[in-house]
């Protein structure tokens, strides 16, 4: 299912008890809503109007479509007068799709001068969505609530942050990831458990020996390869060492080619993302560093190390994120500046950072890397802009997956002119002490999905429709109660995910 044919249902809820002209008119009224809404320009993907549901049966049985159809991506549920939540029972406990529980109401004000007992049994959401909201809570199910006058903005915004967690969490459905290689040797939070991150979050991630991608770029011909260096050449700035004739030349080439034989093997598997490890680089004379990000930068997951919940997790952000202003990539903390009250964290990756974060125009080059024994790599060199941001990691904590977010500043850098790699520089919040403590504390991966175009609501977001613990760290987090929390939240997923579930 592509982005492109994705749609959320609006269903509304009500009861015969109020005879057939109280319908037409909620269902009148419902379809304003629902024009309203996708006229609002928040909505990322459509709002369809489905027809008001009296009965359970009814509802059980929209519950079974909704399951059953691929485009279906996720459903608004609003009780536009009483709707008795018994008859809700058997469709909820069958829905396998997410939804949001939007309380709101036909009309904005009270006509105060002509209020009578039938505008008040037809206008009833007040009461209705009380009653919907217990047996959402009765039943333990998660979901979002959004509350205000469907032409409120803060409403749009709210409904708009969730529609594109529901289309990030439609596209990991049935996606395949893979893995070139295994987890590098002997590191903990890139490994899991895959069985577990299946049954939770609907990928699947496969492994193939990096031979057969050596094999794939290695029946990339030269001229094709040529032809991939002059897009470059327009894309990026490229110095003369870089061009036709210049004596870094087949070095670009054969980066060239990494990126040409990755995109074959990709394409034919119909992965939506994938992740190398620089111990079991096979024949492969270079590390992938322009390859992963121009890849990255095209919407694939990517994880270094074997990081397959990192390349996952950036998949999802990158389908949450479209169309935003800023860019999503993979990232990691890689060193600090400690000057008291004035720390920074640089963060970076060997190579591996999306262009879709460049202020401005990245510059192609070659250089010899230090580490991995390969020959010198292509990489794009550049840095973020200044602004809010956030890193998100997934981590396995053997009972479940936590997300864990961290909200950021990021800042200009200081010239780097020894350093041949793209970066992001940022003062993490509420301050870097308070941050790094929380990240370390919460079990925080080091690498991260860095992004300059979601919010923490987003991934809230998402986290509620996965069913996975959230942990933000941001404005007004205090150590001490973020410590707290974690002891919590130990004991409200074991008790209430208990044995066999993930
Ligand atoms: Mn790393």
């Amino acid at each position: 299912m592509t982005a492109a044919t994705r749609e959320i249902w609006f269903v509304t809820g009500s009861q015969h008890l109020y005879g057939p002209e109280a319908l037409k008119q909620v269902a009148d009224n419902a379809r304003a809503v629902v024009a309203g809404l996708n006229g609002g320009g928040k909505l990322t993907v459509p709002l369809v109007f489905k027809p008001v549901m009296t009965t359970s049966d009814d509802i059980r049985a929209l519950c079974l479509e909704a399951n059953g159809n691929p485009a279906c991506a996720g459903l608004v549920l609003w009780m536009h007068t009483f709707s008795p939540a018994k008859m809700w029972i058997g469709g909820l406990t069958q829905l396998r799709k997410p939804f949001v529980h939007l309380h709101t109401q036909a009309n904005r004000d009270l006509p105060w001068a002509t209020i009578d007992m039938d505008f008040m049994n037809l206008n009833q959401a007040a009461h209705g969505d009380r009653e919907g909201g217990f047996m959402h809570t009765r039943m333990r199910l998660e979901r979002k609530v959004v509350v205000g006058h469907w032409q409120d903005a803060e409403v749009h915004d709210r409904l708009g942050a969730w529609f594109r967690a529901a289309d990030g969490w439609a596209d990991l459905q049935g996606a395949k990831f893979v893995r070139w290689g295994d987890n590098m040797r002997n590191v903990a939070v890139t490994d899991g458990d895959k069985v577990a991150a299946e049954i939770r979050f609907g990928y699947s991630v496969l492994s193939h020996g990096v031979t057969e991608l050596a094999d794939a770029v290695g029946q990339i011909g030269d001229a094709e390869a040529e032809r991939l260096c002059g897009e470059y050449e327009h894309q990026y700035e490229v110095g003369k060492d870089l061009r036709a004739g210049g004596a870094k030349r087949s070095a670009l080439v054969e980066q060239a080619r990494i990126e040409l034989g990755m995109r074959s093997f990709l394409k034919a598997g119909g992965y939506k993302g994938f992740t190398t490890n620089f111990e079991d680089l096979g024949a492969l004379k270079q590390l992938p560093g322009l390859a992963v990000q121009r890849l990255m930068a095209d919407g694939y997951g990517f994880g270094a190390e074997g990081d397959w919940k990192t390349c996952t997790l950036l998949r999802a952000m990158k389908t949450m994120a479209r169309g935003l202003k800023g860019g999503t990539s993979w990232m990691e903390d890689y060193t600090y500046h400690l000057e008291a009250g004035k720390e920074l964290v640089l963060g970076a990756h060997m190579l591996e950072v999306c262009p879709s974060i460049a202020a401005a125009k990245p510059t192609l080059e070659v250089h010899a890397l230090g580490i991995g024994g390969k020959a010198d790599p292509a990489r794009l060199v550049f840095s973020a802009p200044p602004g809010r941001g956030l890193n998100a990691a997934l981590m396995d904590l053997g009972n479940r997956f936590r997300l864990l977010v961290n909200e950021v500043d990021v800042v200009v850098p200081p010239a780097l002119p020894k350093l041949p790699v793209a970066r992001a520089v940022w003062k993490p919040l509420p301050d870097f002490k308070t941050a790094c403590a929380a990240w370390i504390y919460a079990g925080g991966a080091h690498h991260s999905s860095f992004t300059q175009a979601l919010t923490p609501e987003h991934l809230r977001d998402f986290a509620t429709i996965a069913g996975i613990e959230l942990v933000n760290v941001g404005p007004g987090t205090d150590i001490e109660r973020l410590r707290q929390e974690l002891r919590w939240n130990e004991i409200y997923y074991h008790l209430g995910q208990g044995l066999g579930r993930v």
